[in-house]
């Protein structure tokens, strides 16, 4: 994609954001708050959809991982051990001309704010030296900000999982190989937040830690990855624009023995939506050293002794929402006109149905709204009277709501009903007290 169609694409999404209430610039009347979002009516049902679907694939279905929620705030020890107070950074780069900030290892791809069809190293501006830049936020516990304690917002959600992984060990009764999954905030301070709600300093993850026997690491690895890139599938991501992308010998953390990601095809290119990682037993042997807690296993039928190794899958929510959006996101042209339509999974898809009267009329409205009242203990439904109806799943289409339902004159004779469906725009009738199950078998 041309850099003006993938700009367009990305502008277009952008303002179906804003218009239909998926997601809204923060702090807007008050200018915005840079690479900061709001999630509106529409977006907060999407990601509750998302980190539901995620939460039963990576927790219900499964008897071997089991769920957490720890704070954002923890002691800050953590963070030395772990290795983000030293080594958290990113290499920060100014440039003198245009008084931008940018990522030093991102140049190449970063438009020079003064002239944005060239590159920031390709601009002729004057740059500094890199400066190593700890993308951690700071803040202090206590009423005082002199002699309180400095604590972070945590920049990922993992280290919380290693500090409990005994305390779940011990009250959950699982065995290694097993794993812990937790969905939550993480902040990371970023030099160059950018493509919407693709890098923000505010953020949430969907993370699993994978606990196994240190010589069972290269086999559980290769089947998380394999579990990781089936269940964007399984969300109605298309096939071909995911794809793995291998970390070389340069790019791998500190931590990491080895690692894939998931990456998607964006308007803007092909990035990262998740990481897995083997992560060895780099975490649980440093908690080990800095807290002189024992964090070894012992295995009661082997009868050894092991600190495991942790597989990770790290997944970005923002990210997949955008991902959903972008996969999802058509202009169709049809022989009158043409139709923008979020073909989002019913699955994950904000509501499930629009119910509409064909008019407001003949007792239609109260039909309509006591199918909309029956329907509402069950899923999100939106009923909808204002204007003519064609007009009305256009609405919808924009939405993403894979359903619409028509109460009509027939409806009042023989109890049934229209459904719209809308990727294909086929109607068909079906008995209004069928509708509930036919909505179910569809879009759960
Ligand atoms: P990147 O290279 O894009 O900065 P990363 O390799 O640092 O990402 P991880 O630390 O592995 O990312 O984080 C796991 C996942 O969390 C990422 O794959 C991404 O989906 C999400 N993520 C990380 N940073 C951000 C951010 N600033 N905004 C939104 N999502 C993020």
């Amino acid at each position: 994609m041309s850099k003006t169609d993938s700009d367009n694409k990305m502008n277009k999404i952008v303002s179906l954001c804003k218009r239909r209430g998926y997601i809204y610039q923060s702090s807007e009347i008050y200018g915005g708050l840079d690479s900061c979002y709001d999630y509106g009516p529409l977006g907060i049902e999407l990601k509750k959809n998302i980190k539901e679907f995620w939460w039963k694939h990576m927790v219900q279905l499964r008897d071997d991982i089991v769920g957490l929620d720890a704070s954002i705030l923890m002691h800050p020890k953590i963070w030395e051990a772990s290795g983000h107070v030293d080594g958290f950074v990113d290499p920060l780069i100014d440039c003198k001309t245009c008084k931008g900030r940018f990522r030093a290892d991102q140049l190449d791809s970063t438009p020079c704010p003064n002239k944005p069809s060239k590159m920031v190293n390709q601009c002729g501006g004057e740059l500094t030296d890199i400066r190593q830049f700890n993308l951690m936020f700071k803040t202090h516990m206590g009423p005082l900000e002199e002699g309180g304690t400095v604590v972070y917002l945590r920049p990922e959600t993992a280290q919380g999982i290693y500090v409990n992984y005994q305390n779940v060990l011990q009250s959950s009764r699982q065995k290694v190989p097993f794993g812990i999954a937790q969905i939550g905030k993480a902040f990371r301070n970023e030099i160059t937040p950018r493509n919407f709600i693709f890098r923000t300093r505010e953020f949430e993850q969907m993370e699993m830690q994978f606990f196994v026997k240190p010589d069972a690491d290269t086999e559980w690895f290769e089947y998380w990855k394999e579990q990781r890139i089936g269940w964007y599938d399984e969300l109605g991501i298309k096939k071909d624009n995911l794809r793995f992308h291998q970390h070389g010998e340069n790019e791998l953390a500190h931590y990491a023995k080895a690692a894939f990601d998931v990456e998607y095809l964006f308007p803007f290119g092909w990035k990262e939506l998740e990481g897995v990682h083997n992560r060895t037993d780099f975490d649980l042997s440093r908690h080990q050293e800095h807290s002189g807690k024992d964090m070894k296993y012992f295995d009661d039928a082997t009868r050894e002794r092991f600190v495991p190794y942790i597989i990770e899958t790290s997944a970005g929510c923002d990210r997949t929402l955008l991902t959903c959006l972008a996969d999802a996101y058509e202009e169709e042209e049809l022989e009158k006109d043409t139709r923008t339509v979020l073909r989002l999974s019913p699955k994950i898809a904000p509501v499930k149905a629009g119910i509409f009267p064909l008019v407001k009329r003949d007792g239609m409205p109260e039909l309509a709204r006591k199918l909309t009242d029956e329907l509402k203990h069950h899923m999100m439904v939106f009923y909808d009277e204002g204007g003519a109806v064609g007009r009305r799943y256009r609405r919808q289409d924009e939405a993403g709501t894979p359903y619409c339902v028509t109460v009509d004159s027939q409806t009042l004779e023989d109890q049934t009903v229209t459904v719209r469906e809308r990727d294909s725009m086929a109607q068909e009738r079906i008995a209004a007290d069928g509708l509930l199950n036919y909505l179910r078998d569809r879009v759960q």
